[in-house]
C-alpha cells in the first residue's frame, strides 16, 4: 500500500510520541563545559533526567551533584592546581545508567616564586586551631545555591601575586603553591564579600590565627566557598547572611604577610580553584 507523503511526518510525530510516552521518563543526559581546563580551573558537570543524585567519580574520588531549580543536577569539578597533565576519566552512575566521559587537563605553567620573610614571621608556623577550623569551613557543602549574579572583586587595588604560582619561602624548596590571589590595597581598605553567602568563620590572631591573620570565609552554598586573609579588622560574626560587595573587614598585613594586601581563595569541594575564574562572571 502507498502512503500518502502528507501523512509521513504525521506518522513519525505518533511514533516519536509513542516512545516518550512508553519510557515514562526523558533520557538521562550528561554533559561539560569543556573538554580541556587547565590546572587550578574547573569543570561544569550537568545532568538531566536523574530522578536521584548520580554518582560522579573524578580521580578516584567521589563528588556531590546539587538539584537545580529547572530539576536537573550540577557540580563544579575543581582541577588541583598539582594535577598532572594529562587525559581522565569522568563517571557518572545512577542505577543502571553509566556513562564515561574523558577531560583533559591541561599544565597552567606558573613560574615559582621566591618569598622572603623576615626570620620572626619565618619562625611562625600555623597552630591547630587555625588549620583545623580553616580546613573545616573550606570544605563545607551546602546544597542551597546561596550566590547570584556577578561576582565581585573583593578588593580595589592590583593582582601582586596570582593564583597557582608554586612558593618557595627563604629560598627553600617548593612545598606549595598560592592559593588565591594577592590584592596590594592599603591597610584599611575595604573588604567585601564576593558574592552572597554565609560567614561561616571568623578567626583572629587573638584565637590562634598566626599564618592566615585576621580571616573570613564565606559558604556560596553548592560546595563553593571563598575566603579572605591577612586583615586588620572583621566587621562580620559567623552566620550572617552577606551580599555580593557587602563589606566583611578592611585590609591589613595580619598572620604570614610582607605589606598590607587581601588574599582572596576560592574552594570547590575544598580544593582551591582560581579566583581569577569567577570574577566579574555569572556562575551557573
Ligand atoms: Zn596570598
Amino acid at each position: 500500500m502507498k502512503i500518502p507523503n502528507l501523512f509521513l511526518p504525521l506518522l513519525l510525530l505518533i511514533m516519536l510520541a509513542s516512545v516518550a510516552a512508553g519510557s515514562g521518563k526523558e533520557p538521562m543526559l550528561l554533559s561539560v563545559d569543556h573538554e580541556q581546563r587547565e590546572q587550578g580551573q574547573y569543570f561544569t558537570i550537568m545532568v538531566t533526567g536523574a530522578p536521584e543524585e548520580p554518582a560522579l567519580w573524578f580521580m578516584e574520588r567521589s563528588y556531590r551533584m546539587f538539584r537545580q531549580a529547572d530539576s536537573s543536577w550540577s557540580a563544579l569539578l575543581p582541577v588541583e592546581n598539582l594535577t598532572l597533565p594529562g587525559s581522565y576519566i569522568l563517571l557518572l552512575r545512577s542505577g543502571a545508567f553509566e556513562q564515561k566521559r574523558s577531560i583533559t587537563v591541561a599544565a597552567n605553567n606558573r613560574s615559582i616564586q621566591q618569598i622572603a620573610l623576615d626570620s620572626l614571621k619565618a619562625e611562625l608556623k600555623a597552630t591547630e586551631i587555625e588549620k583545623a577550623r580553616v580546613k573545616a569551613a573550606l570544605h563545607t557543602e551546602s546544597p542551597e545555591q546561596l550566590f547570584v549574579g556577578l561576582f565581585l572583586r573583593p578588593a580595589a587595588g592590583r593582582t601582586s601575586s596570582l593564583f597557582g604560582v608554586k612558593r618557595s619561602y627563604n629560598g627553600g624548596p617548593v612545598e606549595s603553591y598560592h592559593k588565591g590571589i594577592d590584592i596590594a590595597a592599603p591597610q584599611g581598605t575595604a573588604a567585601q564579600s564576593t558574592a552572597r553567602g554565609l560567614v561561616i568563620l571568623t578567626g583572629s590572631v587573638d584565637e590562634g590565627f598566626k599564618v592566615h591573620g585576621n580571616t573570613v570565609v564565606i559558604n556560596h552554598g553548592q560546595g563553593l566557598v571563598s575566603i579572605y586573609m591577612h586583615l586588620s579588622a572583621i566587621s562580620v560574626y559567623e552566620g550572617q547572611l552577606v551580599e555580593a560587595g557587602e563589606v566583611i573587614g578592611n585590609v591589613g598585613h595580619t598572620g604570614i604577610s610582607t605589606a598590607p594586601h587581601l588574599h582572596w581563595g576560592t574552594y570547590l569541594y575544598g580544593t582551591s580553584v582560581d579566583p581569577e575564574l569567577f570574577e566579574g562572571k555569572v556562575v551557573k
